[in-house]
């Protein structure tokens, strides 16, 4: 029998309680780590060379060609790289940077980067630091093995990289290194989206046309781009690093695949919003200010509602930055727990029974423009009839995209991780519907019913009470949590991505979706002119089609509720609960036809990414059944087997003894009867695991496959391990708890 203080899991708690103090938080703060001497303002940015830098430091001719082009949405002028580049080598060298990467988002999820030193060799043979104008606008990564998805064949095995200079080059110090980082776009010889930017990009230039052109009709002028904003919350575990070593589960996968519910889980509500705990706070507000130095614009912090989670959240930016600093606050979390001996967690359902973890975009569309309009956001109700007109005509082509495009849109949050969230009961359901709230609700059903049909515009908007939209912004009381998709006063928030994917995908897809409305819209409104000369009578028309068309996407009622499952499929929503049906939207005709259509994928850049999505669920499963069969063979039946020989020979000894009254015998066939249905349970595990893997050659298969049988194989398993944990002495269980893993002493 182990001794107690043997065990890993004992060893790893006492490590635990001994922790030493923490470091000092601040780039100037006292040694004993207490408040900074500096205002976050003095220090925000300083690793990033952003646009105060550039106007400050660059030619003026130069930023305004280089601003330009950024407010066009176009690529950076080859005449101007080189002094951009010289200007940005002396910064960085000032900084203490000895390097620079192309900073690229490959189809794996996460960023990339190859250093290369400024360090060349003049004709003298002696060492200076150089860095031009090419090597700033492009590089080409051996590019062999990134995940492809087919594209390989035809694009050579080279890829490039190219700057996209709306987002500022940053400095990233790690490990005492400092490396500049430029972000780019990835691409093949052929021009194909490699990464999750470049279809990004090409999603908000078609939106931003798109919504120009139906500016335009409505009267609006002057505008020069319409962009998207976006204000992704991140939800994360902050657990500790001994116990995370401890589980090869969540090593490997980033999820228990076993684990006993412990009494205590979130059902007091006290984690939510409550006190940070203080070793938590220390490593948040490190995290907190590396990004400062980024210039990621973090501003909410706090509690949330299953123990040991957290979420932050920045102010809003436009999308395309939006989404690198979402995943510089992924990085930045990983990288600064290990600092505090904790370990970050993005999965989205790390811990069975407690809740998981999302990614609420927040999402809207904004006006670019030399005149007033600059900034308006085009969700956001105004003061004035012709503002909401504008504002309900934009609403109705998301509602429009929306319900056209829901499979889409849940082909674009479909992981193997977030399946286990989506349709558990604190999640947003797989079914994708609209929240648009009470007063909303209220008015598009008005619209919708036609009244008032047939009085002029004015007086119906006055009537439908469109002129006392703006109060729908301040009432944020009837907020629906259970929604995956809600309106909240000036924004949308897309509530069902998931916490540890990139944003990228989803929001080009809802983009393709809206995009793809608007269009629709302003054809319909430009024939409705012909006859209805009154814009904002044209408008309520076509409006109030949209309205009438899209009624089965709305839902304001608990998301979370059998009913709504039940409601949805009468009304022909698409449920799609697992990960290769969700992915399956994307080979729709509908999904390539809008993707193509709109010049946003390719064909083949469509199927790159359903087969990059689909192996990578495969690859997850395998991952998972595998680390799970590991787990029993060599952890947990191990430890069942000393526990019931333990057992065994108290129960000989009693007998030996001749003590009549002998419990451990009816222990040791309990315990006995659950090691022998989980032996069997972990042979149908391997059974499924061969059987997946014998159709590796055909992904789909196989995928269908782990997404039945391996998920009900390890679900068998885990229910049986789950058991055992509750039976056998906690001595011998080899894994960290629950229990000592959520509630940390
Ligand atoms: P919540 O109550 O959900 O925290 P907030 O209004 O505080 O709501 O906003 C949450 C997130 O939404 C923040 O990141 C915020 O910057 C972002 N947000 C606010 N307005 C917009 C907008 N117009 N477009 C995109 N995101 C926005
Ligand atoms: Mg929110």
């Amino acid at each position: 029998m182990p001794s107690t203080s043997s065990t890993p899991r004992k060893a790893a708690i006492q490590t635990i309680a001994g922790r030493a103090a923490l470091k000092p938080l601040h780039p100037n703060a006292s040694e004993n780590g207490t408040a900074p001497a500096k205002p976050t303002s003095d220090y925000f940015g300083i690793n990033t060379f952003g646009w105060r830098q550039m106007r400050s430091k660059l030619p003026k001719d130069v930023y305004a060609t280089l601003l330009q082009s950024v407010r066009h949405g176009k690529k950076l002028d080859s005449e101007i790289a080189p002094t951009v580049a010289q200007v940005i080598k002396e910064w960085a060298i000032t900084r203490g940077v000895t390097h620079f990467t192309h900073w690229f988002q490959p189809m794996t999820g996460l960023t990339a980067e190859k250093h290369d030193a400024f360090l060349s060799f003049d004709d003298h043979g002696q060492p200076v630091e150089t860095f031009s104008g090419s090597q700033l606008i492009q590089s080409e990564p051996d590019a062999s093995s990134f995940p492809s998805g087919g594209l390989r064949a035809t694009w050579e095995a080279r890829g490039y990289t190219a700057w996209n200079p709306a987002s500022p080059v940053f400095i990233v110090e790690s490990g005492g290194a400092r490396t500049l980082c430029i972000p780019s776009v990835f691409i093949g010889y052929n021009g194909e989206a490699l990464d999750e930017m470049t279809p990004l990009l090409r999603s908000s230039d078609i939106l931003s046309e798109k919504a120009i052109a139906l500016l335009e009709l409505l009267g609006d002028s002057g505008i020069i781009r319409v962009h998207t904003t976006l204000g992704p919350e991140q939800e994360y575990f902050l657990i500790d690093r001994n116990h995370f070593a401890l589980r090869p589960d969540l090593v490997m996968g980033g999820r228990t695949l076993v684990g006993a519910p412990p009494p205590r889980g979130q059902q007091l509500e006290d984690h939510y919003f409550g006190g940070i705990p203080e070793r938590i706070q220390a490593c948040i507000s490190e995290v907190e200010t590396e990004l400062y130095k980024l210039g990621v614009p973090i501003v909410t912090r706090h509690n949330e509602v299953a123990p040991c989670q957290f979420e932050m959240a920045p102010n809003f930016e436009e999308t395309d930055i939006a989404v690198d600093h979402n995943q510089l606050v992924m990085a930045t979390l990983r990288k600064v727990a290990l600092r505090h001996g904790l370990q970050a967690v993005l999965h989205e359902k790390p811990f069975a029974g407690i809740n998981g973890s999302g990614k609420h975009c927040n999402w809207s569309m904004a006006i670019t423009s030399d005149n007033a309009l600059d900034g308006t956001n085009l969700l956001k109700p105004g003061k004035t009839p012709h503002q909401n007109i504008r504002f309900l005509i934009f609403l109705a082509a998301v509602l429009k995209g929306v319900h056209k495009h829901a499979g889409l849109l849940r082909a674009g949050i479909g992981t193997s991780g977030n399946e286990h969230r989506l349709g558990a009961n604190e999640a947003p359901p797989a079914i994708i519907s609209v929240f648009m709230g009470e007063m909303l609700t209220r008015l598009i059903e008005n619209i919708a019913a036609g009244k008032e049909a047939g009085k002029g515009a004015e007086q119906q908007l006055i009537k439908l009470g469109v002129a006392k939209l703006p109060e729908i912004e301040k009432d944020n009381t009837d907020r629906n949590r259970t929604s995956p998709f809600a309106f909240t006063g000036n924004k949308f928030e897309f509530r069902a991505v998931g916490s540890s994917q990139s944003i990228a995908f989803p929001i080009t897809l809802l983009h393709a979706a809206v995009a793809e409305a608007i269009g629709e819209l302003t054809d319909q409104l430009r024939e409705t002119l012909k006859r209805t000369k009154n814009v904002n009578d044209a408008v309520m028309k076509v409006v109030r089609e949209a309205f009438k068309e899209t009624a089965a996407v709305r839902f304001e009622g608990n998301n979370y509720a059998q009913e709504w499952v039940d409601d949805a499929k009468k009304r022909g929503l698409l449920n799609l609960r697992r990960t290769p049906e969700a992915l399956a939207q994307l080979t729709t005709k509908n999904a390539r036809t809008v993707l193509t259509k709109l010049d946003i994928l390719t064909k083949a850049e469509i199927d790159s990414r359903y087969h990059v999505k689909l192996e990578r669920y495969v690859k997850d499963m395998l991952i998972e059944l595998h680390t799970l069969a590991q787990m029993v063979d060599t952890m947990i039946l191990p430890a069942c087997y000393s526990y019931h020989g333990l057992l065994a020979d108290a129960s000989a000894k009693a007998k030996t003894a001749g003590i009549s009254v002998v419990p451990q015998v009816a222990a040791a066939n309990e315990v006995g009867t659950l090691i022998e249905q989980l032996r069997e349970r972990r042979g149908a595990l391997g059974v499924a695991i061969e059987k997946a893997e014998h159709e590796h050659e055909n992904v789909d298969a196989c995928a269908k496959l782990l997404t039945s049988e391996g998920a009900d194989a390890m679900g068998a398993v885990r229910e049986t391990c789950d058991s055992l944990e509750l039976a056998v002495g906690d001595e011998f269980w080899p894994l960290p708890k629950y229990r000592e893993i959520l509630f940390p002493v």
